[in-house]
């Protein structure tokens, strides 16, 4: 096996050609070839000496991900559903504004934290997705849009870690994918376009605070720990107060002064003008800056629950804002692909498809086992399977 070099951040690259007796300065190159030109050869890559890029071709490659799906929607939302193998698919959307174009990035191929409203908690966990495949989302959906709009300038300025999975349960492989968004050899993109969101692993945002201090929303969804228990299991390990102390930590680092709140209306639930106010209660007590995004309910059927209604979103809001919290209610983008927030692992629907293609995926190995074929063709139908 070569080496994945998406998986690299700039000073992994340059650890990798000193390890081909390179100097350190080749990898600056390599890495402007790969994410600012969007090269996926060597042969392309013609300020190389021709003996790196032979070096090159029998020790690493760079691995796109299969496109299985590309959705546009009316409102310019594209959705990428990717085949990241075993029949797994994770996506990416792209929500274009008028000053600003935002990717939303998948990092796990489901999520382990299970929450009631999230359809990605339903599908329950099967990987990490490693940094290259994290990266790969970006590196795709950029080149892809310069090509398509005939653009020579940068078309994703903001990135947010709010696709499939929960972020900060895959670090070791998020960071390096956050520095290379960051890098000037690479994205570019300011501190305060890339955001981590998360459902509130505590330890893992004072690492972030200390390894790649970025934008950080946090998945609150409740005003009280009976409550988050319930909707964001992760909450009984780690309650409320010691998340907001972590928010506390976290601003001394961060790149903008407050933390995003992320807050998913669900009728009945947790709409009520008391929970507002509790709400309210619980930051003046914290005495922490945040700014909170309503987020309408994306309904699945799995999940047994009922969007807030708009008069209810507006009354709530009102609350938080006549008790001086800035307040916002996310545009729902993409609803007719099924590309806003917590639809992106599809329906139930799909769930029941992947299943079927796992178990597909098992009679296709079993008969290939008893008619004793060879691993490779095994693996060869299987990955025809999926697709
Ligand atoms: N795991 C991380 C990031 C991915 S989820 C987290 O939980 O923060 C990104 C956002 O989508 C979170 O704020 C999450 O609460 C929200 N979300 C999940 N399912 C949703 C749904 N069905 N409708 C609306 N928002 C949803
Ligand atoms: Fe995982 Fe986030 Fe969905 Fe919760 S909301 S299950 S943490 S992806």
């Amino acid at each position: 096996m070569t080496a994945n070099l998406l998986d690299f951040d700039l000073e992994g690259l340059a650890v990798f050609c000193e390890g081909l007796g390179e100097k350190r300065f080749r990898a600056t190159q390599l890495y402007r070839w790969i994410h600012q030109k969007g090269a996926s050869s060597f042969g392309e890559m013609t300020d190389l000496a021709k003996s790196l890029r032979e070096k090159l071709a029998t020790t690493a490659h760079i691995a796109p991900l299969k496109v299985l799906t590309e959705q546009k929607s009316a409102d310019g939302t594209i959705k990428w559903l990717f085949d990241v193998g075993h029949g797994d698919a994770v996506e990416a959307v792209y929500i274009p504004e008028t000053d600003r174009g935002t990717l939303c990035v998948s990092s796990q191929a489901g999520c382990a934290v299970g929450c009631r409203f999230c359809s990605t908690g339903h599908q329950g966990f099967s990987r990490n997705l490693s940094s290259g495949e994290i990266i790969a989302q970006l590196w795709f959906a950029e080149h892809t849009l310069r090509r398509t709009l005939g653009s020579t300038e940068r078309v994703i300025s903001n990135v947010v870690m709010m696709g499939m999975g929960e972020p900060l349960q895959n670090f070791s492989a998020l960071v390096p994918a956050l520095r290379t968004m960051l890098s000037d050899h690479a994205y570019g993109l300011s501190r305060r376009r890339v955001t981590v969101s998360t459902s509130g692993v505590v330890p893992m945002i004072d690492k972030l605070a200390q390894e790649c201090p970025v934008a950080l929303a946090v998945s609150l969804h409740a005003p009280n720990d009976a409550l988050r228990n319930d909707l964001v299991p992760l909450n009984k390990k780690y309650p409320l107060k010691e998340l907001l102390e972590a928010c506390h930590r976290y601003l001394e680092f961060a790149p903008r002064d407050f933390i995003t709140f992320e807050y998913c209306m669900l009728d009945g639930v947790n709409d009520t003008p008391d929970h507002a106010h509790e709400l309210v209660a619980l930051v003046r007590q914290a005495r922490l800056p945040v700014k909170f995004n309503l987020i309408p309910f994306n309904p699945f059927p799995a999940s047994g629950l009922l969007r807030s209604g708009a008069k209810v979103v507006a009354d709530f809001a009102k609350i938080l804002q006549d008790g001086a919290i800035v307040t916002t209610v996310r545009k729902t983008r993409g609803d007719d692909i099924d590309a806003a927030c917590g639809q992106l692992a599809g329906d139930v629907q799909d769930r029941t498809q992947a299943s079927q293609r796992m178990a597909q995926r098992r009679v296709v190995m079993m008969r290939s086992a008893t008619e004793a074929q060879s691993a490779a063709h095994a693996h060869k139908s299987t990955s025809e399977g999926t697709a």
